[in-house]
């Protein structure tokens, strides 16, 4: 960290900021400069809240050097994670891994055909939610415990690991019981309470950017995880909230290289939520793969227009079924030699 002094700063103002670094057990380190002065921050391990310095008479701003996020960082953990779901391995060195299913789980019938239709298709994890955030409160809420049993059942039916939401630390109990991976959502990525206890959890966490996270804070929100000791955490790219209304969220790809350098977390995409729009998904689930995605989470239902949720964006099965052999053979060519050499 280093703190700028206004020009106009006094020498006791210098000596009350030394003072307050000194106290936060660190070492001040002036620069003094022709025309004010610098002090220098060392001696921390991670990042440091600056709270106090910055209202301190004479300071002019604060400029962090070091990030709020180590845990999750490459310079702290140079080896890639790999995350495993069931017998499922999400991470560099692994085939990109699709989970797929209904935004809601609905009904028996309705989990069961979506489930044989993305296995089918060649999915590796289910997705269905149970516990659902929905804008308004007269929409579909989802069907809460109930839908965890179905969800399990479709699961153990066509043998794939689920994946579910959970939106409170109350719910944690029922979705672990009935759940492999835990989704955190986008309007929960900084619920920082729900964070710490999955963090204190040997349990795999998808964690969803917020619509409006920065990178930094969406690094940030998975430290907590990691700082419970949790480090089976795997991102996911959603889309963001941005002055465009012709799709529902603004799709950040740039993400997807950027976090691959910044962590050794894997990270993936929702084409569903990022576009709203069904006819877009396929394509920016290729582009996802390109940008060096590690898996993809799409929306899937055996009947879109009857879905009680989100069905404007789900892929019926044939859709999806093509999608995944369009995935497939896109997923060889990256992989070949020529290719390597470019990422
Ligand atoms: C979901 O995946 O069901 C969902 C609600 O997504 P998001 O949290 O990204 O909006
Ligand atoms: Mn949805």
């Amino acid at each position: 960290m280093l703190i700028v002094m206004d020009h106009s700063a006094q020498d006791c103002d210098v000596e009350q900021v030394k003072l307050a670094v000194r106290e936060m057990g660190l070492r001040p380190e002036p620069i003094p400069g022709s025309e004010r002065t610098a002090i220098g921050v060392l001696g921390n391990q991670g990042y440091i809240d600056d709270a106090t310095i910055r209202n301190l008479s004479g300071v002019r701003e604060v400029i962090h050097v070091s990030k709020p996020y180590k845990l999750v960082s490459r310079d702290f953990h140079p080896q890639p994670t790999v995350v495993r779901v069931g017998a499922v391995c999400i991470g560099d060195g692994h085939a990109p891994v699709m989970m797929a299913g209904p935004c809601s789980v609905e009904s028996d019938v309705q989990m069961m055909a979506s489930a044989e239709a993305v296995k089918q298709a060649g999915a590796q994890i289910l997705r269905g939610g149970a516990f659902k955030p929905r804008t308004g409160p007269h929409s579909f809420q989802g069907m809460g415990v109930d839908g965890l049993k179905l969800l399990r059942q479709a699961g153990d039916a066509v043998q794939m690991p689920v994946v579910t939401e959970v939106m409170r630390i109350g719910q944690l109990d029922d979705v672990c019981r009935y759940a492999d991976l835990l989704q955190i959502g986008a309007r929960n990525m900084q619920n920082f309470d729900l964070l710490k206890e999955v963090g204190k959890l040997d349990f795999p966490v998808l964690l969803k950017r917020g619509m409006s996270a920065t990178i930094e804070e969406f690094l940030a929100a998975a430290e907590y995880i990691l700082a419970e000791g949790n480090s089976q955490v795997i991102l996911c790219e959603r889309g963001i909230r941005t002055f465009e209304r012709a799709t529902r969220n603004t799709l950040d790809l740039s993400v997807v290289p950027l976090v691959r350098q910044l962590s050794h977390l894997p990270i993936i995409v929702d084409p569903s939520h990022a576009t709203g729009v069904r006819s877009l998904v396929p394509v920016m689930a290729k582009s996802a793969l390109v940008a060096g995605a590690h898996g993809l989470m799409v929306e899937v239902h055996h009947d879109p227009a009857r879905a009680l949720c989100d069905g404007a964006q789900s892929l019926d099965g044939a859709d999806f079924k093509q999608l995944m052999a369009e995935l497939d053979g896109l997923h060889r060519y990256l992989d070949s030699a020529a290719m390597k050499t470019i990422a």
